[in-house]
Formats: C-alpha cells, structure tokens, sequence
C-alpha cells in the first residue's frame, strides 16, 4: 500500500443512482474521499516525496483554478520542502479559497502579472524560474502532460487508482466490470484508472471529455475529439489549435478540464483503438452533478460529473448483470457555489 493517510480509498456501489437509471450498475471509485478532495494529492505526494529524495531544495509549479497548488502545497508541507506556485492575477483573484489554503499551508505564491494574466502565463512564469536553477529546483506537473519523463511518472504516481479499483472490484464480485470510465483534462485521473486494465481485454475503457457548449461551437474542451496533431508545452499531441498552430482558448465548465492538449499517451490509446474517447456537454453534467447528490448524498466535482454523465448514458444501453466502473475524480465543494447561482436553486 502506498504511503498516503487515506488509501484505499472505498469502491462504492451506487445503489439508488443505478435503481434510477435501469440498466448496468455504477461502481464509483470514491478519489474524492483522498486529503483535499482529489485524486491530486496522488501524484502531488509522489513528486515531493522523490523531489526530497533527489535532495531538491524547492518544488516548482503553477496552478490555474488552484486545485494542482492545494494538493502540492500539501504534500510539501507533509514531506518537509519548500513549494513556490506561481498563478495568474485574475485566478488569485477568482480563486479565493484556495489562494488562502496555500497561503495557510506556508507555500509561496507568485503573481502573475505578465500577458493574459491567467494559467498560460503562469506557466511559462513557473518555468522561468525553474531553469534559474535546474539543479536544486523541482518542477512537479499538475497533469500526465510535459516532455518526458513527466507523463510517465505522473501516470505511475497515478497507476495507484487503477490497482486498488481492479481489487477491490474482484473481491466484491468476483469478475471484472464491462466497463471503466473517467473524465478527461490533461488525463492523469484517467491514466491512473485504466493503466491497471490496459490488458483485461475484454474490459471496455472509455475516456470522456467536455463538450461545452457544443462540439460545433468554439466552447469545449474535446482535445481527442476534435484536435488535430500538433505540440504544445514541449511534447506531442492531438491539440486544439488556430490555423497558424497556436493553442485555442478551450472552454469547460469544469476548471480542472480546461486544457487544449491532453497526455500523450492518452493520444496513443486513442490511434490503437484502445480507449474509446467520448464527450458529455455542460447540460449533461450539470445533469449528472444534481443526480448524484440527491440520489446517493455525493456533491461530485463538475470534472467527475463528466464521466457520471457518461455512464448514466451507457448503464440504460447495458443490462442489469452488468457493470460501469466510474472515477469520481473529486468532490463538489468547490463548485456548489456556482452550481446553486447557475441553476437558482
Ligand atoms: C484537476 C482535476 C481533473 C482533471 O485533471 P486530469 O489530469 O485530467 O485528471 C479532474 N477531476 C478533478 C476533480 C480535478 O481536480
């Protein structure tokens, strides 16, 4: 078992969620239970555990909704090394609650004042800093994305959520699930999932990405669904891109989704047809975010309820012997506020 405070964390079968559907039964891998609310603190833990060990002197990062800052932030302190997290004015700004927790977990926060003030800049803020001193310093990525060795080592960090789901789902039931699934940003959720079955063939692996708006409007987030090959952030992959190659303005109503590139290896799964990659639109989450909470009490992230939206789809397609194993990557404080105003309840 790995070296956090909470895992495993539990495999929940979703009981009143499925009753209501028909069809298959909804497992879901319960990461919104992890320390800070995210299957985050995962990979976060591992890269300030093996930054300690290296005998770095600072973890590096930036942060956009603040969520990747938090869980870093956190491990740092556990482990005992200092962290700097650079982000965007306008996102310190919008981010209240989270700008205060790094603050609380003694973390230094860089402002960004520079271009469109926002993730984009603090990134190459956060990677300014870094090449002043390579040596010492520790970059540590939010996501399974970055030149090598980053998505590798994010995915092995991650690999934890596949091997304790693939477990605990036999030992309730004694066979594999027809189906996994996860949502998709930059795919380290995901990746962490289906790693473990990449080779039960006869498991079904779906990856879903936000639609938005719509897949015919510029308001999405479908990188594998409607992106084109291209290169962004030092490595390769299918992108979201304007004619001249630069990365779109992508759009989703879950932060945490809201990347134009997406893990490379998530790219190749894709080409090998291993991992159908499908979308669930802002309607449809919004959806599954209140069908979760009032059937089984859970207040999922908007990024998780992706994927829930997804399986309530499928379940009513499958049958009542079958099941749909679903990472619920995170939960819903962070976005209870905005849910409530954008629905008036
Ligand atoms: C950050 C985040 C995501 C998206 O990141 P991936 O690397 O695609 O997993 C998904 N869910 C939650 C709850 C998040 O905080």
């Amino acid at each position: 078992m790995p070296i956090t405070w909470d895992a495993p964390s539990p495999l929940f079968e979703a009981r009143r969620l499925s009753n209501q559907i028909g069809g298959a039964r909804i497992w879901l891998k319960r990461e919104d239970l992890n320390h800070t609310g995210a299957h985050k603190i995962n990979h976060c833990l591992g890269e300030a555990l093996l930054a300690k060990h290296m005998g770095k002197t600072k973890v590096l990062a930036e942060t956009g909704a603040g969520q990747h800052g938090v869980a870093l932030a956190t491990a740092c302190a556990l482990v005992g090394i200092e962290c700097e997290i650079h982000m965007g004015e306008i996102d310190i700004e919008k981010e209240h609650p989270n700008v205060t927790k790094m603050k609380i977990l003694g973390c230094r926060l860089v402002p960004v004042s520079r271009g469109t003030r926002t993730l984009k800049d603090a990134v190459d803020s956060a990677f300014e800093e870094y090449l002043r001193d390579p040596q010492n310093f520790f970059y540590a990525i939010g996501s399974v994305v970055g030149p090598h060795p980053f998505p590798k080592m994010v995915r092995d960090f991650q690999s934890i959520v596949g091997r304790e789901a693939r477990y605990q789902f036999l030992e309730k039931n004694g066979r594999l699930p027809e189906v996994i699934m996860a949502c998709v940003g930059g795919g380290s959720n995901a990746i962490g999932l289906f790693t473990e079955f990449l080779n039960d063939e006869e498991v079904r692996i779906i990856g879903v990405e936000p639609a938005g708006q719509g897949l015919d409007t510029p308001d999405h987030a479908a990188t594998l669904t409607k992106g084109v090959k291209g290169a962004i952030h030092g490595f390769k992959c299918y992108n979201l891109q304007d004619e001249e190659g630069n990365p779109l303005a992508v759009y989703s109503i879950a932060s945490g989704l809201d990347y134009p590139g997406v893990g490379p290896q998530h790219c190749y799964l894709k080409d090998m047809h291993r991992v159908e990659y499908v979308t669930a639109d802002d309607q449809e989450c919004l959806d599954a975010f209140l069908t979760l909470s009032r059937t089984e009490g859970i207040i999922p992230a908007l990024e998780s309820a992706h994927a829930v939206a997804y399986a309530m789809k499928l379940a009513r397609e499958m049958s009542p012997g079958q099941n749909i194993l679903v990472n619920l990557s995170g939960r819903g404080d962070k976005d209870a506020d905005f849910v409530a105003e954008k629905l008036k309840l």
